[in-house]
């Protein structure tokens, strides 16, 4: 069939089978023109001694998705990976190549370790925390990150600090002394929260 160019009038021929019932987006190979063409309800015999044979045929096109078409799977994926990878994590986090992932972001297996026999003394402003992390699984640990939280007698945060890990090593059912000294406590403190945990662990809780 023979279509014609609606801005620079180029005259081009194409098959019909090609543009499809559906219809076709074609450009213009001299103007760069774009638009939709539709085969005509006319036989397609009839007009085939018109062919201009001169011309180039038009760049043709696939009719192409909208761009967010492409961006949505993409984004709900990384998505999904990205909640799996947190909510997934004690389970991912001794398997290779997430455990490497995880590692880079600070988060280390904790499983197993359990805080002990930690004292708390008070003298004026000043509070010494001393303790125990035992290792209880059959596997080294890295030291966890500690976080002490201290509240007032309203249950009111007054102080928050984390310690972040020594990367140390705690070897398989080994325990390691802990021991912390929080000074110019402003409030008084009547509880103390304390907590262990990788960078994730303590996030969520
Ligand atoms: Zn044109």
């Amino acid at each position: 069939m023979r279509i014609t160019c609606g801005k620079c009038q180029a005259v081009y021929c194409i098959s019909e089978r090609v543009i499809g019932s559906a219809g076709r987006i074609v450009k213009c190979a001299k103007c760069t023109h774009t638009w939709m063409v539709t085969t005509p309800s006319t036989s397609f015999a009839a007009h085939k001694t018109h062919y201009d044979y001169k011309v180039n045929l038009p760049v043709l096109f696939k009719p192409a998705l909208p761009h967010y078409f492409k961006i949505i799977p993409i984004t709900l994926a990384l998505i999904i990976i990205f909640v799996g990878l947190i909510f997934f994590s004690e389970k991912l986090i001794n398997l290779q190549p997430a455990k490497i992932i995880y590692e880079k972001c600070g988060i280390y297996s904790t499983k197993g370790l359990l805080l002990n026999d930690f004292v708390i003394d008070t003298h004026e402003n000043e509070i010494a925390v001393n303790g125990f992390i035992t290792n209880s699984s059959d596997e080294d640990k890295i030291v966890p990150d500690i976080r002490y939280i201290l509240l007032n007698n309203n249950k009111e945060v007054i102080f928050r600090y984390t310690k972040p890990s020594s990367k140390e090593a705690i070897k398989a059912n080994q325990t390691l002394p802990i021991s912390a000294k929080i000074t110019n406590v402003k409030a008084k403190a009547e509880y103390l929260q304390l907590d262990i945990g990788n960078k994730l662990e303590l996030l969520l809780r």
